[in-house]
């Protein structure tokens, strides 16, 4: 039996986080539909059943629509040229490598340009993404839910599993397979990335785009929240793209296992839930028929400076810290993809070298603080958040508050991680860098 130690509280957290994680999408399409983005309370349960009926059925159209887009990013993901980069040493395989073809960016530009002939064509609108918004939820939903059910009894058939803790509904959620792969058209493809990189944040590009058309084609304007909701996500999504190859080495690829958790909100939670904000302000743009009312153009201005600021922090600290790892490894390809931030590349950077072989930066942005690109993540969702303000509500604020109980989860378990990892190291190492998120604060 495995000594794997529980996470998220075990069976319990795991029943809990799976019925949450299924409530927060539909409740908040329902609140969008019924209460403009505000806080849903149907009068009865019959209500709430025809309710959730009229906005989540699925359809043909939604099925084609969203089965469609992930079975064209398979074949993007299996044809398309990238930079071809290993993988660490996986432990419980020999500390076999994989290899892992980094095609994202161009799924990304020619995903931008298909999409954009359907739409000009008229074969295609894109807002057909906002007219249909909680049919293809409600598929994505089943999909990423039968496809958990048949990832899970193939690893375990087949015999792929790793640090199994035998609870049958805690490894359903945490995952079996730590390397899902599929051979198609005779290239490997690796679905865990593939999720993670282009299905999630490609599907919320469109999502969000889709929401931006229909306020054009309401009022022929996009208005100031709009553009600031697009050009956050536009940053984010093209930063995951542009930084593909850095991501065989995160902790989501080298150890999280793909399983119901990740599965879930990679292909349900993450485009549905963060598109929220760029439909609160579309669908009470319709409400009102007044789209620039109550517009703060002071705040605005803060928010695209501080989304601007916190981009360059993120962007610059995660280049540094994985650029530096891929120097001591050998493996650094410099990438030209726009945009190459200042200070993205440290020259003769200070490190320390631990006991186990690994090295931890101290320099850069690294030296400031352990976790800066999570500090500058959190200014950047709650910009987002501060693109509703036009209109007082607490459910755009779901995501900030969501993703900063999910970042410092997610801290405490890299902490746990790395101090098994590291031993006394880490105390050397958190002398050195004595903050985790905001230097001389905490
Ligand atoms: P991190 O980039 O924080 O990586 C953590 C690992 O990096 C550690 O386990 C350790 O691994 C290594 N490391 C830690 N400190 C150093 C150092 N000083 N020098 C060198 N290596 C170090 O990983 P995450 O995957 O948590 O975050 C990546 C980004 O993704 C973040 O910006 C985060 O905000 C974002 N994110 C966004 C989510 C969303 O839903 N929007 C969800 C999750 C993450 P090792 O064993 O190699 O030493």
């Amino acid at each position: 039996m495995s000594k794997e130690e529980k996470e998220f509280g075990g069976t319990p957290g795991a029943i809990g986080l799976m019925i949450f994680s299924h409530f927060v999408p539909f409740y908040f399409a329902l609140s969008l539909r019924y209460s403009s983005g505000g806080l849903y309370c149907p009068s009865s349960f019959d209500g709430f059943i025809e309710n959730f009926k009229e906005t989540c059925s699925p359809t043909w159209s939604a099925f084609f629509l969203y089965t469609g887009f992930c079975f064209l990013q398979l074949i993007f993901a299996a044809t398309l040229p990238g930079l071809v980069i290993k993988g660490l040493p996986v432990p419980t395989e020999n500390n076999r490598q994989y290899t892992y073809n980094c095609n994202a960016l161009s799924s990304w530009y020619v995903t931008l340009v298909l999409v954009a002939i359907l739409h000009a064509t008229g074969l295609v609108p894109l807002t057909i993404l906002a007219d249909q918004f909680g049919s293809v939820l409600c598929v994505a939903v089943i999909c990423s839910d039968i496809l958990s059910i048949i990832i899970h009894f193939y690893a375990l058939q087949t015999k792929q599993t790793c640090r199994m803790t035998h609870s049958p509904i805690y490894d359903f959620f945490m995952g079996v397979w730590l390397n899902p792969r599929i051979r198609i058209l005779g290239q490997d493809v690796d679905l865990k990335m593939l999720a993670e990189v282009r299905l999630s944040w490609l599907l919320l590009f469109l999502l969000i785009v889709s929401a931006a058309v229909k306020q054009y084609e309401a009022f022929h304007t996009i208005t100031w929240p709009m553009m600031l909701i697009l050009t956050a996500q536009l940053l984010y999504i093209n930063a995951c793209m542009k930084g593909e190859e850095c991501i065989p080495t995160t902790w989501d690829i080298f150890y999280e296992k793909w399983g119901w958790m990740l599965i879930y909100w990679n292909l349900a939670g993450v485009p549905f839930v963060y598109a929220f904000q760029a439909y609160y302000i579309l669908v009470n743009s319709l409400r009102t028929q007044k789209p620039t009312e109550g517009v703060s153009m002071t705040l605005i201005i803060v928010c695209f400076t501080v989304l601007f600021f916190a981009y360059y922090i993120w962007d610059s600290s995660q280049a540094q810290k994985n650029r530096f790892r891929m120097k001591q490894r050998g493996t650094y390809v410099p990438r030209k993809a726009f945009p190459q931030v200042p200070w993205n590349t440290l020259e003769n950077p200070k490190y320390l070298k631990t006991e186990c072989g690994s090295t931890l930066l101290i320099d850069g942005w690294w030296k400031y603080c352990r976790k800066p690109h999570y500090t500058a993540d959190i200014c950047m969702a709650t910009c987002w958040a501060l693109s509703c303000h036009q209109w007082p509500g607490l459910l755009p604020y779901f995501y900030p508050a969501f993703f900063t109980g999910m970042i410092i989860h997610r801290y405490t378990r890299d902490i746990a991680r790395c101090k098994a990892k590291y031993g006394k190291d880490w105390t050397i190492y958190c002398k050195h860098v004595p903050y985790a998120f905001i230097p001389g604060l905490i």
